[in-house]
């Protein structure tokens, strides 16, 4: 399997933005788990259908797919079925994962986990990026992006790893407080060190 690099940061740090740089200019093959998240309860799948099992048909939106909202209340109000919605979708993600891992072609591939710290997922990469901003821009580009205030985005943080617990982390830093063109710069750099240990892993 390829080098794995993961990559994560607390909301609106700046992921997305990182990883599709790592992609279009170098053509590093990025496996999500927000993405994986949402393909193992696809319509048809093993993960949604235990999920049917278990709350019934009203979990479902008229079109048949899983209502998030609806699961998001369960999770924010049972503490165990959170727990059991964990068990059964966690272990999916991460064979899934796995599976996307495996079919990587590029030297190297970014895995790419929100919530690699609060899960404890920095096992499933060889090193670890995090990006890295101060918690007033988070809040303020969750505002602009999301439109929601910022009480939301507060609660969101502190919901989340603390900005020290991620950085404890850390094998490398993308520092994605000032402008965006600051970025190409530090990934440029990163990707030069990931390909030679590419070469020294062969
Ligand atoms: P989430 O975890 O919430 O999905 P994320 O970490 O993937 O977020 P992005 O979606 O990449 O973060 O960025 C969050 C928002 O901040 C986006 O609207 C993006 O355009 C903007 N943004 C990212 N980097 C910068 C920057 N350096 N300067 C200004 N805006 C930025």
């Amino acid at each position: 399997m390829a080098l794995v690099i993961g990559l994560t940061g607390g909301i609106a740090s700046g992921k997305t933005t990182v990883a599709n740089l790592f992609q279009q200019q170098f053509g590093i093959d990025v496996v999500d788990a927000d993405v994986v998240a949402r393909e193992v309860v696809e319509p048809g799948s093993a993960g949604l259908n235990a999920i049917v099992k278990r709350f019934g048909n009203q979990i479902l939106t008229p079109l048949g797919s899983l209502d998030r909202a609806q699961l998001r209340e369960i999770i924010f109000s049972q503490p165990n079925e959170k727990q059991w919605i964990n068990a059964l979708l966690h272990p999916m993600i991460r064979q899934r994962m796995q599976q996307q891992l495996q079919q990587v072609q590029s030297p190297y591939a970014l895995l790419v986990i929100p919530l690699m710290v609060e899960n404890n997922l920095q096992s499933l990469a060889n090193k670890v990026i995090v990006v890295d901003v101060e918690p007033e821009i988070q809040i303020a580009r969750t505002m602009h992006r999301d439109g929601v205030d910022a009480k939301q985005v507060e609660s969101i943080l502190a919901s989340q790893a603390t900005r020290e617990q991620r950085l404890a982390i850390a094998d490398y830093v993308i520092k994605n407080s000032t402008e965006n063109q600051k970025l190409l710069p530090q990934i440029t750099e990163l990707h030069q060190k990931f390909l030679e240990m590419s070469r020294e892993n062969l």
